[in-house]
């Protein structure tokens, strides 16, 4: 079946997702350009407590605004980005544009939020990858707590003393580590143990079928119960339903994200979402009642 992807209420069919040989080489061409001319653009999704619908923590997600294809999704360019090598030039760049605006934001008086970046297997895997994180940080002035990074399972495959050894440096530097899409990849969980590993995000597709799928339930439950006993926090991904978000507060998940609460939002309408006010109370976006 042809993937649709939601946008602005709109379903509509994203026509690169089967892209032929010869598109992929030509968006491949955009893309080296596309650094260049600047047309990378960030949107940031909520991630609330589920207990209190309170905004937590937002995560960047990087959107293309192509000149003559329009707005394309990470799914449609990443994996070609992957394909080139380009990836670990756009998700450094992006390190950095979401540094400068969580300084802004800390500047305009805003919640210090936690802010998520996703970083691809080759982007964590290459040796600056740390010195990167640091850089990002300190030209930024920022602490590195407020700072997460999502690796997928697959960044893991190899969980030798090298990436060992990046993750330990990343924890002394005080950054968080969330493996994403958890429960998808083919590695180990021998990760799991490590210090640096402080967030687990159960994967959309296992969240998509709670609470009717018994089989999904039966893995989750199993995820948030390996999170408790180690000390992870676990995220859900991709709540879209009252009936999702109660069954997991239940099971005692403790943050979520989702369509329910927010889709992924330009950095103006987070800015909305987060600013303090003195008529409201905190930012929540959706109150659980007690
Ligand atoms: P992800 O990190 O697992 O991000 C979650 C994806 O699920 C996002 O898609 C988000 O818009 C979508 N989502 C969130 N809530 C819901 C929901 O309730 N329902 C549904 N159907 N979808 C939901 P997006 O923005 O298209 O990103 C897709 C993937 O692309 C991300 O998955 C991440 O792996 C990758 N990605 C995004 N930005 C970057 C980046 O800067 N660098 C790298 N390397 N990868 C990125
Ligand atoms: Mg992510
Ligand atoms: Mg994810
Ligand atoms: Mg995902």
């Amino acid at each position: 079946a042809a993937k649709t992807e939601e946008r602005g209420g709109v379903r509509f069919y994203s026509p690169l997702m089967h892209a032929d040989a010869s598109t992929r080489l030509l968006i491949g061409a955009d893309l080296r350009l596309a650094l260049g001319r600047d047309e990378f653009e960030i949107v940031y999704q909520p991630s609330v407590e589920l207990r209190s619908g309170r905004i937590v923590a937002v995560e960047a997600l990087l959107r293309w605004r192509h000149p003559e294809r329009g707005m394309l999704m990470p799914d449609e360019f990443i994996p070609i980005a992957e394909s080139l090598g380009l990836i670990r030039l756009i998700d450094e760049r992006t390190l950095q544009a979401v540094c400068a605006q969580m300084q802004a934001w800390d500047r305009n008086g805003m919640p210090a939020v936690r802010v998520a970046i996703n970083a691809s297997a080759s982007t964590f895997g290459h040796r600056g990858f740390v010195e990167a994180v640091r850089c990002a940080l300190q030209m930024a002035a920022l602490p590195p707590s407020r700072l997460l990074i999502e690796i997928t399972e697959s960044a893991m495959l190899s969980l030798g003393e090298e990436t060992e050894r990046k993750l330990h440096a990343l924890h002394a530097l005080g950054v968080g580590v969330a493996i994403d899409d958890f429960g998808t990849g083919y590695s180990s969980l021998a990760y799991l143990k490590l210090p640096a590993v402080a967030f687990l995000k159960i994967d959309r597709s296992f969240v998509t079928g709670v609470p009717d799928e018994a089989n999904d339930v039966v893995i989750v439950e199993a995820m948030l119960a390996i999170a408790k006993s180690l000390g992870l926090r676990a995220i859900a991904e991709g709540i879209e339903t009252e009936a999702q978000h109660d069954f997991l507060l239940r099971l005692g998940c403790v943050e979520g994200q989702g369509f329910l609460y927010s889709r992924p939002l330009p950095p103006a309408e987070i800015e909305r979402l987060l600013r303090p006010s003195r008529k409201h109370a905190p930012a929540r976006l959706r109150v659980v009642p007690p």
